[in-house]
């Protein structure tokens, strides 16, 4: 039988603001435990909740850009429930009537081709506090400091049916609430969560299957192996006669499988009820409108605008805009050289992606500037060198070198385009391999490419390649 995957996901991403959503206290990361939670964040008899105006601006951006609906009138709830990271003993969200519905985001899948993931909803919370199990022997401590960070929880359809999917749709989502500079990214510390719903149903069934929950996963790796993990998983057991459970699994990246942490909650169980100390939420078409005339240009602008002005492929173009700081380093690399941007996007994609994956640095960080990039660039682009000593001059950049021209003058690295030093190298070369000259003449085509090497070895790279095949075809007649 064949099997089709469907996948829907959850992300919590925290806003990036300076304070909680209902109080003043501070968000900060990496604060010391409780120092960090005030009488709101904990829920002290007498206070009361006054709502953040910038996470609904945040929330609106996320909106506008996902092509979503902004509700006019939307209402936090109170979902109940006790645990000892939730002071409150309920945990205040946006429930029957989000902030933001009904959107889409156009993913890139790596055929290049488009797929449109809908977008359910998107809503205002809070964050619960944080238990600590492992700084403690036969104890939990609680450390409060993340209660009431604000989080908006973005719920797509069960749209994707691969993990690549999931992946593409996670790093396209990644990257927008980053472009909108709402949301900081970090997945270690734990800013952009994600809970990856899973089923799968035999191919042509219109049903869905029933799904399990995969709760917090901290990597894009990791969400893709426990997806795959759990695919693999429920296959098996309905083919060996059992039933899925609707459940909250775990993935365990070190065991590298999921498993069942609690049978899934209803709605029902969490009695919701719109909460007594907010009013309703209302936004007017006035700051809506704001919003949208003071949005940056977004990851799916910005691909487009380097497909049609630099005339990038669809894949390059969505490599490069999958960060703002890659998209960036590749337009300032753009403004100081007059080298084509195919050769920028190779050297941008290629080598200095490798040198940066294998540094585990990230573009940000790059020991080479953009501006000395453009400076390597124009002389390969002008023939001063070629495109081989280019790698050894970006070595050279990489540790710490200048930049270009002084690298090249100091070595010697000009390309010998003299045509007359050119031909003396022939000369020279085929001297030294009469039979090899035997050969081709008698019929031996691929031998060209052995006389094409020994030039170069003989000018040390440094010969202009181009010229070496013209002047090569000549002399080997
Ligand atoms: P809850 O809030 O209880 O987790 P929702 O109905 O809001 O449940 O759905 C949560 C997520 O589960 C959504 O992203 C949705 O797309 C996804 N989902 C729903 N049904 C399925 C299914 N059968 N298979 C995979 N994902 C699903
Ligand atoms: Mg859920």
């Amino acid at each position: 039988m064949e099997w089709e995957t469907v996948i829907g996901l959850e992300v919590h991403a925290q806003l990036a603001t300076n304070s909680k959503i209902f109080s003043g206290a501070a968000t900060a990361f990496g604060a010391e435990p409780n120092t960090q939670a005030c009488a709101i964040d904990l829920g002290l008899p007498g206070v009361l909740p006054v709502l953040n105006r910038d996470t609904v601006a945040m929330a609106i951006k996320l909106g506008l850009s996902v092509n979503a609906e902004i509700a006019e009138r939307s209402v936090f709830a109170r979902k109940n429930y006790f645990y000892p990271d939730l002071p409150k003993g309920y945990q205040i969200s946006q429930y029957e009537l989000p902030i933001v519905k009904s959107g889409y985001l156009d993913v890139i899948l790596d055929d290049g081709s488009i797929k449109r993931i809908g977008i359910t909803r998107a809503h205002l919370e809070e964050d619960a506090g944080k238990s600590l199990h492992e700084d403690f022997s036969n104890m939990t401590g609680v450390d409060f400091n993340r209660a009431g960070t604000p989080l908006l929880e973005i719920v797509s359809e069960p749209d994707m049916r691969s993990a690549k999917e999931a992946i593409a749709y996670l790093k396209t989502l990644h990257a927008l609430v980053r472009y909108l500079g709402i949301c900081d990214g970090n997945m270690q510390e734990g800013s952009f969560r994600c809970d990856a719903n899973v089923s799968v149903r035999p191919k042509g069934q219109a049903k869905f299957g029933t799904r399990a929950e995969i709760k917090n996963v901290n990597s894009f790796r990791f969400v893709e192996k426990a997806i795959e993990y759990e695919v693999k998983r429920q296959i098996a057991l309905i083919e060996s006669g059992g039933t899925v459970l609707q459940e909250t699994r775990l993935y365990d990246a070190d065991k590298d499988e999921t498993r069942s942490m609690r049978s899934k909650e209803e709605a029902n169980d969490y009695r919701y009820f719109p909460d007594p100390d907010l009013l309703p939420l209302m936004v007017t078409a006035e700051w809506v409108e704001k919003i949208r005339s003071e949005l940056p240009e977004l990851p799916a602008q910005k691909r487009e605008r380097f497909q049609r002005e630099y005339e990038l492929s669809a894949y390059d173009a969505a490599v490069l805009v999958s960060s703002k700081e890659l998209a960036m380093y590749f337009e300032e690399v753009l403004k100081h050289t007059q080298a084509p941007a195919k050769l920028v996007t190779n050297w941008v994609m290629g080598d200095l992606a490798a040198a940066l994956n294998k540094a585990n640095l990230d573009i940000a960080t790059s020991p080479v500037s953009a501006e000395q990039l453009a400076g390597l660039l124009n002389r390969m682009h002008d023939n001063t060198i070629s495109g081989k000593i280019a790698k050894e001059v970006f070595e050279a950049l990489w540790h710490g070198a200048k930049d270009a021209d002084s690298v090249i003058n100091e070595r010697g690295l000009q390309q010998v385009t003299d045509t007359s030093a050119i031909e003396k190298i022939i000369d020279d070369v085929i001297h030294a391999n009469p039979a090899q000259l035997a050969d081709y003449r008698s019929g031996k085509d691929r031998l060209f490419g052995y006389f094409v090497g020994q030039v170069m070895k003989l000018s040390q790279g440094k010969a202009n390649p181009e010229q070496v095949n013209n002047l090569l075809k000549e002399k080997l007649k």
